[in-house]
């Protein structure tokens, strides 16, 4: 494949720029021991309700930034548990999750070098990403990203996440954007590449450590480090 300078390369954020698993999984661990120290609420417990009210709120949901909104999945265990008066409890959860999950934010190696790159060579940078808006900027701060990024599109502002080509319309809108002008990066075939493929013709670049991910029509290339869409981008300077 021949590659073009791109106008814009765009990003999807968690598990691309950082590992949400990690800092969520963290994040949650913390939580459940809040509850199990105040409280006496095994993990096993605690666990068990977060994966009930997982699935139900993306049921009801569905699409929409709220399905991934985590106040609401600590407002609801607290209900299956019977925990009541439960206001205060709900804003403690939520808050000690989101300082531990900021805390534990650390870019991918080579993230910011290859940003960097980006931002001397002229392009435009953008971040589609499924969730609520005012937690993307957030995390795009505690990631030390922020002089980098152009513009942020969140499904919240949209109505729905990805893959709805709703998120995907506004970024081409907002950077004016023509078709195959970008290179599109994610963890995700189904949310990410396959959408600005199709919609954008991006260049997709798929984020993974399985080595078995395979290139398909929506999946120009498979990296597991930062480096390698250096040295693709090096070749237009
Ligand atoms: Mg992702």
């Amino acid at each position: 494949m021949i590659l073009n300078k791109p106008k814009a390369i765009l990003f999807d954020l968690d598990n691309t720029f950082y590992s949400y698993t990690k800092s969520h999984n963290f994040a949650l661990k913390k939580v459940s021991l809040k509850l199990k120290n105040e409280f006496g609420i095994s993990e096993a417990i605690f666990k068990k309700h977060y994966q009930i009210e997982n699935k139900k709120i993306k049921q009801i949901l569905k699409n929409t930034s709220s399905s991934h909104n985590k106040f609401l999945y600590f407002k609801n265990i607290l209900e299956r548990l019977n925990f009541t008066p439960y206001v205060r409890m709900a804003i403690e959860l939520n808050n000690l999750y989101w300082e531990i999950f900021y805390n534990e934010m650390y870019p991918f190696p080579s993230v910011n070098e290859f940003l960097n790159d980006i931002k001397k060579m002229d392009i435009s940078i953008g971040v589609i990403t499924n969730y609520d808006t005012t937690y993307q900027f957030k995390k795009i701060l505690c990631l030390g990203l922020e002089n980098e990024i152009d513009y942020l599109v969140s499904s919240e502002e949209v109505g729905i996440d990805k893959p709805s080509e709703k998120p995907f319309l506004k970024m081409m809108k907002l950077l004016s954007l023509k078709k195959s002008e970008s290179w599109m990066i994610g963890d995700s075939v189904n949310h990410d590449l396959e959408p600005a493929k199709k919609i954008m013709n991006s260049v997709t670049f798929l984020f993974s450590n399985h080595e078995n991910s395979k290139r398909n029509n929506y999946v120009d290339f498979v990296f597991s480090d930062y480096a390698f869409l250096r040295s693709k981008l090096s070749k237009f300077n």
